[in-house]
């Protein structure tokens, strides 16, 4: 990436400035943005078939793309109370991804300040089995999880409308298979902190403190070269990082590291100590596979091997015995007691801490990779904690509702300055 140290901050690009690509790109690489030249990453590659910038629109007959806008989605409420819209076939083959959402959700929910709980139970989560829009006869096919920040995109790429300011999971079972490798509630977290920009932040999207913490992380190079989990076991595990893409994925990647406060016998291994020495423990299998592949092979050419932290799931045991003294054993014991029983409250059910998937892959490591973008995080996050939902009922009572409550009375609504939740008129 070219970096421009020293240059005048961009402006933030206007929410105006509308062209026909996706509304939150969390697959396909963007433009970094240096001064007035923009620079294309070809290194960036979640998903290497889409690695594509869609900068100009595609010549589009809207008459002959495929019709999304009329799909049924059957809304049921999870144990978390969070409405999930499914299609049907995700109800007949993919039962269980409303399980592990459910799952991570609640995880998320412990995550967050109690300020956007609210905010986040009436967050519907959109569920396909498979998307795909476009011409018909050149149908694009969505596998990735994504947040709608607008309603234009849903519009021109013939969606429903009321997708809009919701989550949706264009591929169940590739979200099942992804979420391992933010060790579970890291993936939807990410999409819920986009939506967390939007309305929580003052100023929402337009936030400059956010904006200046981007261009001063993005000129530091700190981000030119991350570990990422899911290359893992590779011979190339590092790449420019999904923080770098955007601001919105700046706030998002760094969020789900700044709230994922957990592994701290990680917190001062920095990523120049490798993936083997710093990585929170792997879900995926077939990274797991790989890295002990690596592990077997490594071990063949010198006896020495590669420390084995990640091919242990849980992170209690990445901590060895032999460093413990009795007391600590003890404590450790004792609280396996207590995992056990919470366990079998939740029939077995098993919880890893989530973490993120490039690295910083947690807060400690944010704070001692960047302490500068740790703090705007963690003042933006203080920000976060003290928003005041307008449409949290425990707040103001239902009186106060906007949109689809009744309509608020006259004498209270001096009280109410105008929020982002103020609906744009339906369309017809
Ligand atoms: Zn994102």
């Amino acid at each position: 990436m070219v970096s421009d140290a020293g240059a005048k901050i961009p402006p933030i690009p206007s929410s105006s400035d509308k062209t026909p690509v996706e509304d939150d790109k969390d697959y396909v690489v963007s433009e970094h943005i240096d001064g007035d030249s923009t620079v294309v990453s070809d290194t960036v590659s979640f998903m290497p078939v889409d690695i594509k910038v869609m900068s100009s629109a595609p010549d589009y007959n809207h008459a002959q793309m495929i019709d999304n806008s009329r799909i049924n989605y059957v809304p049921i409420k999870l144990r978390c109370g969070v409405v999930a819209m499914c299609r049907t076939n995700v109800l007949i083959l993919c039962r269980s991804v409303l399980k592990a959402l459910n799952e991570d959700i609640k995880q998320c929910l412990e995550l967050f300040p109690s300020s956007v709980h609210a905010f986040i139970k009436r967050t519907r989560i959109w569920i396909n089995l498979t998307y795909s829009y476009g011409q018909r006869d050149n149908p694009r096919l969505l596998k990735h999880t994504t947040a709608h920040h607008a309603v234009w995109w849903l519009n021109w790429a013939r969606d429903r409308p009321d997708k809009m300011h919701s989550i949706e999971i264009y591929d169940c079972w590739e979200y099942l298979q992804m979420r391992l490798h933010w060790n579970g509630a890291g993936l939807i977290c990410h999409e819920f902190c986009h939506l967390i920009h939007q309305f929580a932040l003052p100023n929402g999207l337009g936030n400059t403190q956010l904006w200046q913490a981007y261009c001063k992380a993005r000129e530091s190079g700190l981000y030119d070269k991350a570990l990422r989990r899911d290359w893992a076991g590779t011979d190339c595990d590092t790449d420019i990082a999904y923080a770098m893409v955007d601001y919105k994925e700046f706030w998002s990647e760094m969020s789900v590291a700044y709230l994922s406060d957990t592994y701290h016998h990680l917190d001062k291994v920095g990523g120049h100590a490798g993936m083997d020495a710093c990585s929170p423990p792997f879900r995926h299998p077939v990274v797991l596979e790989r890295v002990q592949k690596r592990q077997v092979q490594q071990d063949m050419e010198d006896d020495k091997g590669i420390p084995r932290r990640q091919l242990v799931v849980a992170a209690s045991a990445a901590e060895t015995n032999e460093k413990m003294s009795w007391w600590e054993r003890f404590l450790r014991r004792l609280r396996e007691c207590f995992i056990s029983k919470d366990r079998r409250r939740r029939k077995g059910q098993h919880r890893c801490p989530p973490c993120n998937k490039f690295y910083p892959f947690t807060r400690g490591q944010l704070r001692e990779h960047d302490k500068g973008s740790f703090l705007v995080i963690s003042d933006l996050w203080r920000q976060v904690a003290q928003w005041e939902d307008p449409m949290d009922d425990r707040i103001c009572g239902p009186g106060f509702r906007r949109g689809g409550g009744r309509p608020v009375s006259d004498a209270f609504a001096p009280l109410l300055a105008p929020t982002d939740f103020q609906q744009p008129p339906e369309p017809p």
